[in-house]
């Protein structure tokens, strides 16, 4: 298949897609109108499209969990859905379909497993091509290669298209290789790797070929089928496309400029929080690294979101690393209850590592640098297997992704790309440095609350029982220590 966008439209089998019968569009993680590589090529090579997307069960249980199809020997039990991306994606959803109705189109919406619905759509708008952006999971490779299976015996062409990250995985590699393992090289390669062009929203659609105008609207269909999306967190950020656009270019205007200085420190909100747009692909990466990378502070946001292109490139080498080690370092784990429950819970008694898995509880999302504390914590300081503190993330994170979620955990816990297994981060000094005045602390720890400056970064114990707020489960030197010396051994 091809991913060439220059190709689109040309199937490996050899077969063109150019003559003028309908086309399905498969909507994925790319619910955008904006720079929409799929649909463009549908729109411009069809006669007539059907925009689809497919609420499979099974795909929305998988993406809560690091669980993908394979051996059924090291497949994690499905987890239900994340309540929060279901929320996200239901409002991403309505959004589209309002961005469809202006062009006179509209969302189809499908409840069912994936394959069997796509194929439905083809034979009932007698499409005889299947539109959709490639993407690397395992998960999304093994329905795909289905779905082409089925599609090529109906002699059905199946196109993938570039649209989920700047740079399409496997367009740079080094000599003899599948993908960079290093981050600085892939970054100087992806600094100077040519970019297609920025796509414009579609003149016109017209209605789905095959449809009835009674079909559900989208939020009719989604308030129905989504009653898990009621238990969200509270402070959920608005979904969709139009609410991605306002958010990147208000942060742009605001805070580009001191995005360097300013994305470390907890306290500022300083930060774009576009990952749940592009994990959804409400936004495209393209657009948004086209928009910022000229402007004063460009490069150091661009940077980010070369790694986000970075980790997707190696799952796309490597999809097991979703749920194996990328590097075996035979940590030896440990199965701690009573750790692991007081870490979920934001009960450790270490300020910063609770009030992010505090913010994690009510707003869906954390903020980076506390990512990377809680993640060292619960992997070095309590030796606690990563994948466990990685499906926590993701029955949470509005943002959960599979390739910056897995692989970034395996980067803290030191199994992952990059060289940190011998990095402990220190939870007391990492409040001192990024949140000097605990006012990221003050916010997320109410028991907290009142404290003066610095005394929230480590109250002592009388305050700790005045408070209600536990005493450290762990003492920090003791447990960096024993992490060291165990995996010295
Ligand atoms: C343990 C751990 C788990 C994480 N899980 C996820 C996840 O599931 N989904 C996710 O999108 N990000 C994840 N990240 C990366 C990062 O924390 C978030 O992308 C970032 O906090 C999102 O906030 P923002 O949009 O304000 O980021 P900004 O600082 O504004 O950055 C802009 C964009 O760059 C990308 N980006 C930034 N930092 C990283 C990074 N370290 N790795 C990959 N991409 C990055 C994101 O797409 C982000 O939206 C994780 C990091 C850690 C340490």
């Amino acid at each position: 298949m091809t991913r060439d966008p220059a190709r689109a439209g040309r199937t490996t089998s050899g077969r063109t897609t150019s003559t003028r019968c309908p086309a399905v569009m498969v909507f994925t993680r790319d619910l955008r109108v904006r720079d929409n590589p799929a649909l463009c090529s549908a729109q411009q090579t069809a006669d007539g499209v059907l925009p689809l997307f497919v609420l499979d069960p099974e795909t929305l249980g998988t993406t809560a969990s690091p669980g993908e199809p394979g051996d059924p020997a090291v497949r994690p039990p499905a987890n239900p859905p994340c309540p929060n991306r279901v929320a996200f994606l239901a409002a991403s959803l309505q959004d589209l379909d309002t961005s469809l109705r202006e062009l006179g189109s509209h969302l189809v919406l499908q409840h069912g497993d994936w394959v069997h619905e796509v194929l439905r759509a083809v034979r009932n708008s007698g499409a005889t091509a299947i539109h959709l952006a490639d993407d690397v999971s395992l998960h999304a490779r093994h329905r795909f290669e289905r779905l082409q299976r089925e599609a090529e015996s109906c002699r059905v062409a199946v196109v993938r298209h570039p649209g989920v990250t700047v740079v399409p995985p496997g367009a740079i590699a080094p000599a003899g290789k599948t993908a960079f393992a290093v981050f600085t090289p892939y970054h100087r390669a992806w600094e100077r790797q040519r970019r297609r062009p920025i796509l414009p929203i579609p003149d016109h659609l017209g209605p789905p070929p095959g449809q009835t105008s009674d079909t559900p609207r989208a939020h009719q269909f989604l308030d129905e089928w989504s009653p898990d999306a009621q238990q969200h967190s509270p402070d959920l950020p608005p979904g969709g496309e139009r609410a991605g656009l306002e958010r990147l270019h208000t942060w742009v205007d605001e805070h580009l400029a001191e995005y360097e200085r300013s994305r470390d420190d907890l306290a500022a909100e300083a930060t774009s929080r576009i990952s749940p747009y592009l994990h959804l692909g409400c936004l495209s990466p393209l657009e948004a690294a086209d928009l910022t990378r000229d402007l004063p502070g460009g490069s150091a946001f661009t940077r980010q979101l070369c790694w986000r292109d970075f980790f997707h490139q190696v799952l796309a080498a490597r999809p097991d690393t979703a749920r194996t080690d990328h590097t075996d370092r035979q940590i030896p784990w440990t199965p701690d209850e009573d750790g692991y429950r007081a870490w979920a819970t934001g009960r450790t008694g270490h300020p910063l590592v609770d009030a992010g898995l505090r913010q994690l509880r009510r707003e869906g999302y954390m903020h980076n640098r506390a990512r990377m504390v809680v993640a060292s914590f619960l992997t070095k300081d309590l030796l606690i297997d990563w994948r466990r503190g990685a499906a926590h993330f993701r029955s949470l994170l509005v943002d959960g992704d599979v390739a910056c979620n897995q692989l970034n955990w395996q980067w803290v816990a030191g199994t992952g790309t990059g060289n940190a297994l011998h990095r402990v981060l220190n939870p007391t000094r990492q409040a001192q440095r990024f949140d000097p005045h605990g006012t990221y602390i003050r916010r997320h720890v109410p028991e907290l609350a009142n404290l003066p400056g610095p005394a929230a970064h480590d109250p002592d114990p009388i305050e700790r029982r005045r408070r209600g707020y536990p005493e450290p489960i762990v003492d920090h030197a003791l447990a960096a220590q024993a992490f060291l010396s165990r995996v010295k051994r």
